[in-house]
Parts: structure tokens; C-alpha cells; sequence
């Protein structure tokens, strides 16, 4: 077996969720490709540990590594808002094309629902996203996009 294996056997064993270091929020795995893509200066070689992604409102930590001698990344560490933690605009949800959560809202507030869902779903199925590059999460947008569309929802509905 090659080193390239048993690294990938390491990170397969790292739990599935790991408590925040700064505020001990449980997080989730993400993956080395995406911590690579959005952080700004990475160390000359990526450490070989699996990587959380903490996306706690006003917790500064973004990414930290299940080892901790590796190097744990801050929001100023990234090239990108990470939009689970800020509250000020622009607060970006779809990271592949650029829709804001300000967005969503004007357009809510002004038609009375969101094309925004569907307007990603057809970029998607086109092949045009790149949200394990791109989205600090790693995932895909669409679950915040429709977290935004139900509070716009709800404060109509109070
Ligand atoms: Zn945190």
C-alpha cells in the first residue's frame, strides 16, 4: 500500500462530528479539497488531518483540524464571507453565483416569493457549480437558500 492509502484510511476513521474548539459547537467533516480552495495562505504542505467546519454565528473559527498541532483557520484566514457567521451584508448563501442573502429578500420582498432555488437547480443540473471549491461548507447552497426563503416566509406570516 502506498502512503496516498493510508493517509485516506486515517481520514476515513476521523469521527463524523468533532466540538469547536472556540465554541464548542459540533461540526462537521469537510474536505481537505475545500479547506485548500478557500484558505488564503495554507501552510507549504497541507497537514494531513481531517478538518471540521465550524459554522457557529460569531464563532471566528472556521476550519479546525482533528489533529491539534495543525493550524486552525479563521474567518480572516479565508478568501470568502462565511455566511452561517456574519450578520452584516453582504451575507453570501450561493457561493458558485454569487447570490446574497440580501438578494433573496429583495426579491421576496418585492414579488412575494424566490426564484433563487430554482434558478441554482437548473445551474446545477447544467453541471456549473463548484461548491466543494467554492462554499466554505463544502456542500451545496441550496439548503441555506431555502433557510433564507422560510424566514422571509415567517416574518410576512407575523
Ligand atoms: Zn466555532
Amino acid at each position: 500500500m502506498s502512503d496516498c492509502c493510508s493517509v485516506n484510511e486515517s481520514v476515513r476513521e476521523a469521527p463524523a462530528v468533532m466540538d469547536c474548539p472556540v465554541s464548542g459547537t459540533r461540526s462537521k467533516r469537510v474536505a481537505a479539497l475545500t479547506v485548500k480552495s478557500l484558505v488564503r495562505q495554507l501552510p507549504l504542505e497541507m497537514p494531513k488531518t481531517q478538518y471540521y467546519f465550524c459554522e457557529t454565528l460569531g464563532c471566528d473559527a472556521v476550519y479546525f483540524p482533528l489533529d491539534t498541532q495543525a493550524p486552525l483557520f479563521r474567518r480572516g484566514d479565508l478568501t470568502v464571507r462565511v455566511g452561517a457567521k456574519e450578520t452584516e451584508d453582504p451575507i453570501p448563501v450561493c457561493y458558485c453565483f454569487g447570490f446574497t442573502q440580501k438578494d433573496i429578500e429583495k426579491e421576496f420582498a418585492e414579488t412575494g416569493r424566490s426564484t433563487v432555488a430554482n434558478r441554482i437547480s437548473a445551474e446545477v443540473k447544467a453541471g456549473n457549480c463548484a461548491c466543494e471549491v467554492k462554499n466554505p461548507s463544502g456542500k451545496c447552497c441550496l439548503g441555506s437558500v431555502a433557510r433564507v426563503v422560510r424566514n422571509c416566509v415567517r416574518r410576512r406570516e407575523r
